[in-house]
């Protein structure tokens, strides 16, 4: 074990008072300290912000509009991160800030940005925080919630493992009793995961979990949920002591992680729906997508932006880099190749999504 992503909710850090308890924050940051010690490279993607802010400019309890969830969001940002500093520098270590958005992701150049950043601020043995950049982030550009987000970190900065510390032991079955071990994510460990009430201001839930814990264990990465108010519970599931529910990683990595980076990584610009014969080639794996097997396009991108493919039911198929934006792709729908340049005048490709760039969703 070499580098560990440990993700820490609201709940975990406010037990839903609005306020960051000190008691818990410190407990969580010793025990990261102490796998610093012994030279495991450790990766906090933290909330809480929203939490901490709401408390500290009085505005719990009402309904807030955006710009005040923003500024309660700035607010709350910096008491974190000043009481995560507090505490690491009681065992020697600092604190760097990251906060990010989904357009980060989105943007290869920027993408590669996070990695160098957080690869040095590991080197210099700092510990880096990661949140949301809830201040600025409107929907259309959020990440979607904090356990979304610690998968896209753990992929990035390929770790080993991500821990979810959350206020619930982990995964249960329906006697309510806790699953210890789940080798691959299915339709019943699906099933397992009811919608809980958390608090306001915590967004995710077992769903969201599950969901980042699916992406993450197809990358190669192993992953627990576990309770994080208890105490030792980050060294406990370093050391294997029974802890949580743990996730097998995928036996290899499935796809490359340019792959994984259209798939599952960036957000769609728009969509192509496409006919029975494409879709059928396009799942059964190894054929690119031609502007014949294409029926409609939506959304407004441009060539080089990832795309949604669809099927006429609806389905999603695949995801792909296009090498046609989408007025072109409305010109060029349902033409033989041969005809591309006739239509617009030039033909860069005969396919619209090459095969090399397309990655196929399998659920
Ligand atoms: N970014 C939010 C915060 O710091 C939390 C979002 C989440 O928990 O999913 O308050």
């Amino acid at each position: 074990m070499k580098r560990v992503t440990v993700k820490i909710g609201t709940k975990v850090l406010t037990g839903c008072q609005n306020k960051i308890d000190l008691r818990v924050l410190e407990n969580i940051a010793d025990q990261i300290s102490s796998l610093m010690d012994k030279g495991i490279e450790v990766i906090v993607v933290s909330s809480g912000a929203i939490g901490a802010g709401l408390g500290l400019l009085k505005l719990g309890g009402k309904k807030k509009s955006l710009s005040e969830l923003q500024a309660v969001a700035s607010v709350g940002q910096n008491h974190l991160m000043n009481m995560y500093n507090d505490c690491f520098s009681k065992r020697g270590y600092v604190a760097g800030q990251i906060l990010l958005t989904q357009e980060d992701f989105d943007n290869r150049r920027r993408f590669l940005n996070i990695r160098y950043t957080l690869n040095t601020l590991l080197k210099h043995k700092a510990v880096p925080i990661i949140n949301e950049n809830d201040s600025i982030s409107t929907e259309e550009i959020k990440c979607g919630d904090n356990d979304r987000l610690s998968y896209l970190v753990s992929d990035l900065a390929a770790s080993d493992m991500l821990i979810i510390l959350t206020d619930v032991e982990g995964l249960c079955d329906r006697d309510n009793k806790l699953v210890k071990h789940v080798r691959k994510i299915n339709a019943e460990v699906m099933s397992l995961c009811r919608r809980r009430k958390g608090c306001a201001e915590s967004t995710g839930g077992m769903i969201t979990k599950i969901e980042a814990v699916k992406n993450a264990t197809r990358s190669g990465i192993t992953c627990v949920i576990a309770g994080g108010r208890k105490n030792n519970v980050i060294l406990d599931i370093i050391e294997d002591k029974a802890a949580g529910t743990r996730f097998d990683a995928a036996a290899k990595k499935e796809i490359s992680a340019r792959k994984r980076w259209i798939g599952y990584t960036t957000r769609p610009k728009g969509k192509v729906i496409v006919d029975s014969g494409a879709a059928a080639a396009i799942s059964g794996g190894k054929k690119s997508l031609l502007p014949s097997g294409i029926l409609g396009v939506s959304g407004k991108f441009t060539d080089g932006d990832v795309i949604d493919v669809v099927a006429e039911n609806k389905i999603l198929l695949a995801k792909g880099l296009t090498n046609y934006t989408s007025l072109a792709i409305d010109k060029i729908k349902g033409l033989r190749t041969d005809s591309i340049e006739k239509v617009l005048g030039y033909k860069d490709y005969d396919e619209v999504i090459h095969r090399d760039n397309l990655v196929v969703i399998e659920d």
